[in-house]
């Protein structure tokens, strides 16, 4: 068998053009969606991701901040600047850039986001509200999965889905997603980590794989049931000499193995990636149709 390659630069593409939609409606009450990202440090991964988060919204046309402060900022002061944010009618989603310093608690400046602007989904107000299956801003690479999966009529109602990480921004949430009693859902979740014994015999159980542990190539053809679909979700950087950065990417997942064996495969990169982006954008224009619904 023969993957068929799940593109998530194609489906990112369609989920901006449903963006681009809900924007002319927003134009037309005379709102712009506004996007802050706040960068502590000079971690070079965090700089590419807010600055392709920030190049994003200026293709969409959204306002979008974005506030670099030194490794050294204290807490409180990053949390005047969150307040700032949450005070400011132009910004409609806020994203704090982690990791953050490790003399920073995260999920202190994490609580004094407004729970309405969390377009990472992130606050345990939202957490809480996708728990329990209320309509909220879902964490972006989780919702973008479930968005990829929808796109190619994976359904993954009834199936065996393992997850392979248990993070609070991607193992959990997507788990929590899938096991819902919803659409685009009600799967029979089985959550792994690293201390689960025994990983590629519970990983020969999925229908739906989905790797995120940020472990190169860790999950390879043998670890896979013939016919499944496998999602990976990890971006791990590699010696590259040849390359022009001296590094590249490569997922969790063993590509070229596992891909003879699975009937839909994410690429790394093309595949979550470009969904989580597409996801941020989705959440703040739903934060901005949320707040400017409530100023009416
Ligand atoms: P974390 O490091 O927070 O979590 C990794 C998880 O994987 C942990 O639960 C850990 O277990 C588990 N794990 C690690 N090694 C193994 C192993 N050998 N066997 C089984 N489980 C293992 O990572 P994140 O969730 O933040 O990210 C995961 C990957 O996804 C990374 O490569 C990251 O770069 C990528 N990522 C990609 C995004 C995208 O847009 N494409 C967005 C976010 C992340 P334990 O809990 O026991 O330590």
């Amino acid at each position: 068998m023969v993957a068929e390659l799940m593109d998530g630069k194609a489906v990112a593409r369609r989920i901006r053009e449903d963006v681009i939609g809900r924007l002319a409606a927003l134009k037309e009450k005379g709102v712009t969606p506004g996007l802050a990202a706040v960068l502590v440090g000079d971690n070079p991964a965090s700089q590419i991701y807010v600055n392709s988060k920030a190049k994003a919204c200026e293709k969409l046309g959204f306002y979008s901040q974005v506030i670099r402060r030194s490794a050294d900022i204290c807490e409180s002061e990053l949390k005047g600047i969150v307040t700032a944010l949450n005070d400011d009618d132009r910004i409609h989603g806020i994203l704090v850039q982690s990791p953050l310093p490790s003399h920073i608690d995260e999920l202190s400046v994490t609580l004094t986001i407004n729970p309405d602007k969390d377009v990472d989904g992130f606050h345990p107000y939202n957490v809480g509200m996708m728990l329990i299956n209320r309509p909220t801003l879902l964490p972006c690479t989780p919702y973008g999965i479930v968005k990829m999966l929808e796109h190619y009529a994976i359904d993954p109602a009834g199936r065996e889905v393992v997850v392979v990480g248990r993070s609070n921004i991607v193992g959990k949430p997507v788990a929590v997603l899938l096991l819902q009693k919803a659409a685009m859902a009600n799967a029979t979740v089985t959550v792994a980590h690293s201390r689960t014994p025994n990983l590629a015999e519970v990983c020969r159980r999925a229908d739906i794989l989905i790797a995120a542990m940020g472990r190169a190539r860790t999950i390879t053809a043998d670890m896979v049931k013939e016919g499944a679909v496998v999602v990976d979700v990890g971006q791990n950087r590699v010696d590259d000499p040849g390359s022009e950065k001296g590094y590249r990417l490569v997922g969790d997942v063993d590509f070229d193995g596992v891909s003879k064996r699975a009937s839909f495969i994410t690429p790394v990169p093309g595949g979550v990636g470009p969904m989580t982006i597409a996801m941020l954008m989705s959440n703040t224009v739903t934060a901005t149709e949320r707040i400017t619904a409530h100023k009416v």
